[in-house]
């Protein structure tokens, strides 16, 4: 493609409120446009890399058998009625106005569907149904560009089997082929065991890609592998345990200190050995929750542990109310109401703890939580911190954010329940066909590739995502000499099969377009200059590494073909 034919809308300044580099890196190379909020298109430089993505993950898909739909993001809503859905997605699901249908954020229901009318016994599966097509989700703040908008291309695919151990093994061939597609896109990735929550399962990974601007937040450590959602994270963390001597209770006044810091200031104490007692409200139960020190209690935990819809911190009014003290007051001795209490695991055993009098202005020290509080059960409730052992083997973890790109559910037969997808079994006894469900966000995986590779002059694309492999660089078009040999350069390399955008433009300067190449970002630039074609040369530029080198004309393709492949490797 010439640069002079080309739709080729670069920009110098973006929206101040694209704030992250791959929204403006994006929007600024010219890939994508916003039509409205969280809507964007894709122009022609953003499509062909969009495309290569398709590309690799339809190959991956079919490497696995896994047989390519087009299912209609149209619905009638009573599709989703079925499994109620159409309220469990609530506001996030686009209605039709005046007429009963939906835009699919997903399409488990009409694979259901289609499923429920022809698989029929146990002989139809196991069986593998992909498509790569466009979802639609009503995000309230879509802030980060493609990565969390409107209208989005996912490449959604399910398994149905007749056996568990069969879903067992369309799940463990999906998450191969993401690995492998991840690979080939050049992400580096990590894969963390996810609570299955909404969709109701039995298991489910997610694939995240390190970022500042992630929404997720992990715990990790490359060398062990461990890799977790903060919401289930472990660590080896010591337990606060117990110590020799353990006098009876002793209350004193703290009227100075709320938080456990100025208690541990002005008392002289061991942090962790204060228990920080809170109140949380779990779907409509009270309960009394202590953790050690400045330990933060982890709602998704807790709400794992209790098994509860809901929880939520006490309102001030309810504190009083149920323990007679504020918050920074509370502790497991005299409570006003006899509300269940429960602990987090580093606080098993522990004694010569301090913890509030519930009364205002007062403590307890001496607290041995086995003699001197009704702890009914011991849960892991902590959010590990940075830094901390972790619990493969004891090496520091990060705490980092990442974005998700992935995600592979075992669904189970709560969708062929709810909908009577069943099949018969060799003894002609019918059951519910079991599903399994595997999401990739396509326009993610070139936004993540972006936030991992770019410098401060733009995008450093790899070579298998990259719109174009080349970009051959006609640094005066005027010349006879330099047209001449560019026009050349352009068709050996497009000759082979090599994607190359050739900068032909008369009217502007060097500069502009070095800084052009740089911005697009392609995986080799190659100038075309009058000095260098005096010996019959060109140069070549890797965008990712500056690295420069003088080839013949002759050698121009084979080392191109060399470099590309070269870093199609790394
Ligand atoms: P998130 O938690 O980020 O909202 P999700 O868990 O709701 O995502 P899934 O239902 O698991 O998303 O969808 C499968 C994949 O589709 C996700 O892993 C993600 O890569 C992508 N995806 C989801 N929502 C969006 C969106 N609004 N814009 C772009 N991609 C998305
Ligand atoms: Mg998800």
């Amino acid at each position: 493609m010439r640069v002079t034919k080309a739709f080729l809308p670069t920009l110098k300044e973006v929206p101040s409120d694209a704030a992250m580099v791959s929204h403006r890196l994006m929007l600024r190379s010219g890939m994508i446009r916003l039509l409205g909020a969280g809507i964007y298109s894709f122009l022609p430089l953003g499509y062909r890399a969009l495309k290569k993505a398709m590309q690799i993950i339809r190959e991956e898909m079919d490497a696995i058998g896994a047989q390519e739909f087009h299912l209609p993001a149209l619905n009638p809503v009573e599709v989703w009625d079925e499994t109620g859905r159409t309220e469990a997605f609530g506001d996030t699901m686009f209605h039709i106005k005046d007429r009963p249908y939906v835009l699919a954020p997903t399409h488990e229901e009409i694979i259901t569907s289609i499923a429920r009318s022809f698989v029929k016994s146990y002989k139809d599966m196991p069986q593998a149904w992909y498509q790569i097509q466009e979802k639609f989700r009503n995000e309230p703040r879509p802030r980060s560009g493609v990565i969390r908008s409107r209208q989005f291309t996912m490449k959604d695919s399910y398994s149905l089997d007749a056996t568990w151990e069969g879903l067992d093994k369309s799940y463990e061939m999906h998450s191969r082929a993401y690995h492998r597609i991840y690979q080939r896109c050049g992400l580096k990735f990590f894969v963390v065991g996810a609570s299955s929550g909404a969709m109701g399962g039995t298991g489910s990974q997610e694939f995240m890609v390190e970022s500042d601007a992630g929404e997720d937040v992990c715990a990790i450590n490359e060398e062990s592998g461990y890799a977790a959602n903060v919401e289930v994270a472990t660590s080896q963390v010591p337990p606060v345990g117990r110590i020799e001597d353990n006098p009876p209770v002793e209350k004193f006044a703290t009227p100075e200190a709320r938080t456990i810091d100025e208690l541990v200031e002005q008392f002289g104490l061991v942090e962790e050995r204060c228990a920080k007692a809170l109140v949380y409200i779990a779907d409509d139960a009270p309960y009394l929750v202590f953790m050690a020190g400045n330990d933060q209690l982890n709602g998704s935990k807790l709400q794992a542990a209790l098994g509860a819809n809901e929880v939520r911190p006490a309102r001030d009014d309810e504190l009083a109310e149920l323990t007679g003290a504020d918050a920074g007051s509370i502790g497991p001795i005299n409570l006003k109401t006899d509300i269940p209490q429960i602990a987090d695991l580093r606080l098993e055993q522990a004694n010569g703890l301090v913890s509030g009098a519930n009364e205002n202005g007062f403590h307890y020290r001496n607290i041995d939580l086995a003699r001197d509080a009704k702890i009914t059960a011991y849960y892991d409730l902590r959010t590990v911190k940075e830094g901390e052992p972790d619990p493969l083997g004891g090496r520091p973890l990060r705490v980092v954010r990442a974005i998700e790109v992935g995600h592979i559910f075992k669904l189970g037969t709560k969708y062929s329940e709810a909908m009577g997808a069943t099949f018969l079994d060799e003894n002609g006894k019918t059951h519910p066909i079991i599903m399994g469900s595997y999401g990739i966000g396509v326009e993610r995986i070139l936004a993540c590739h972006i936030e991992q590779s770019h410098d401060e002059k733009g995008i450093i694309w790899h070579p298998t995502l990259a719109p174009y492999h080349v970009h051959i660089i006609a640094l005066k078009m005027q010349s006879e000499a330099v047209a001449r040999a560019a026009e050349d350069v352009y068709r050996r390399l497009t000759g082979e099969n090599m994607e190359v955008l050739f900068d032909d433009r008369t009217n502007v300067s060097a500069g502009f377009k070095f800084n052009d190449a740089d911005l697009l970002g392609f995986p080799l630039q190659v100038v075309v200059g009058e000095r260098n074609l005096k010996d019959g040369k060109v140069e070549i530029k890797v965008r990712k590494t500056g690295e420069r080198e003088m080839v013949g004309l002759d050698e121009v393709v084979a080392r191109c073909l060399a470099l590309l492949d070269e870093l199609s490797r790394t």
